[in-house]
């Protein structure tokens, strides 16, 4: 039974995968069990949050750690952890700023929007934005030539959503940011590598629970431990509007013991598996032709239905049935101008495939009768 039903909302199969409008992730059962154990029992918040912290700095590399409700919330806590340092005072005035090096410096090609504009992330805090050079174009003398003594921390964002071509690589941010003593932080929300930005020398990295570790509603910042100080004095102030229950700190922490010690190669086989198995099911649909593509930068492989050009439909509209079908099946639709439509496997069951085909099959009939009765 699907929870969701009881407020008759549709079933969904989602070949979109890691989705915030989706849910993100759908947590394993040992995770949910723990989860559903946490949310049943009594802690010490403060003393959870702390061992929770402790076992991700472990896992990460880095001097400490602290959980967040999510990466955007992993953002404004750094931020107003290099705005307030350990001074309780500032960190009570927040989004008050007077007498506080209050500037956060960005690339121009790193202000993007997630889902949500991330400068807002930093001004909520109370900090000012300074962006640098143009969308196509930063170098190093707009770096240095922006901090300043009100410079309070500069903010790298790794993401496909981000421009990386002409910008300051990561190595070049943090040589010049170290010499003038000003903290880095990424956002790192969907990266699969909870080491490499840390180890590069950053000082605070965030990610998310809910992306690649596949845990519930959360985050983490991992970093330096005088920094990480002042990231946990922030529940004492603006962070007690992003705070996180108990049993999503438990479901973070089992899904974290999970993604440590899961073999990459046997995620991707089983990613391999489901495109195959759904390839081999969505053969001689009408009007539509199949290959696997893989991700620009990540081991995912997805199925591609392309729509032939000479049908009276598109890609587009084919989507748009699928999405409000019960079940409602959920692609990545970037492509859809192309007349390309794509399933992602990580966040589909085996048995979903066979689902799929048959939902596919069905529209297609049904759109295929319809313009021939048209005609
Ligand atoms: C998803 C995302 C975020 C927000 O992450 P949440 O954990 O959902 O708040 C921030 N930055 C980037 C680049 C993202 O992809």
């Amino acid at each position: 039974m699907n929870p969701y039903e009881t407020l008759d909302l549709a079933r969904v199969i989602n070949a979109a995968g890691k989705m915030t409008y989706l849910g993100s992730s759908a947590v394993s059962s040992e995770v949910a069990k723990g989860m559903a154990e946490a949310a049943q029992s009594y802690v010490d918040m403060a003393s959870l949050k702390q061992k929770v912290g402790e076992y991700a700095a472990q896992v990460t590399g880095a001097e400490a750690a602290f959980v967040t409700v999510s990466a955007a919330a992993g953002i404004a806590v750094s931020v107003a952890a290099c705005l307030t340092g350990t001074d309780m005072h500032k960190v009570e005035s927040l989004p008050d700023v007077k007498g506080t090096k209050k500037e956060v410096i960005l690339q121009k090609g790193h202000s993007v929007h997630f889902g949500a504009n991330i400068t807002q992330m930093i001004r909520m805090t109370g900090a000012v934005v300074k962006e640098i050079g143009t969308v196509n174009g930063v170098r190093n003398y707009h770096l240095e030539g922006a901090i300043t003594a009100e410079t309070a921390a500069m903010l790298y964002v790794v993401s496909h959503h981000a421009v990386s071509n002409e910008m300051l690589s990561l190595p070049e941010v943090i040589e010049i940011a170290k010499q003038y003593h000003v903290p880095v932080i990424v956002d790192a929300a969907a990266e699969e590598d909870l080491r490499k930005y840390y180890a590069m020398g950053a000082d605070l990295v965030a990610y998310s629970g809910h992306k690649a570790i596949g845990g519930p509603t959360s985050g983490i910042i991992i970093g330096k431990k005088r920094l990480i100080e002042a990231c946990v004095l922030q529940d004492k102030g603006i962070g007690r509007a992003m705070k996180i229950g108990k049993e999503n700190i438990m479901g973070l922490y089992f899904a974290l013991r999970e993604y440590s010690t899961t073999d990459a190669g046997q995620t991707q086989a089983r990613y391999s598996r489901i495109i195959e198995k759904l390839q081999a099911e969505c053969a001689g649909l009408s009007g539509i032709q199949t290959r696997i593509a893989w991700d620009a930068t990540r081991p995912i492989p997805r199925l591609q239905l392309i729509v032939q050009e000479d049908n009276n439909w598109t890609a587009k509209e084919l989507i748009k049935r699928m999405e409000t079908h019960n079940p409602s099946v959920r692609t990545r639709n970037h492509l859809a101008d192309q007349g390309i439509i794509q399933f992602d496997p990580r966040e589909l069951k085996e048995q979903e495939t066979g689902e799929i085909a048959q939902v596919l099959r069905f529209l297609l009939n049904d759109t295929n009768r319809k313009e021939g009765e048209h005609r």
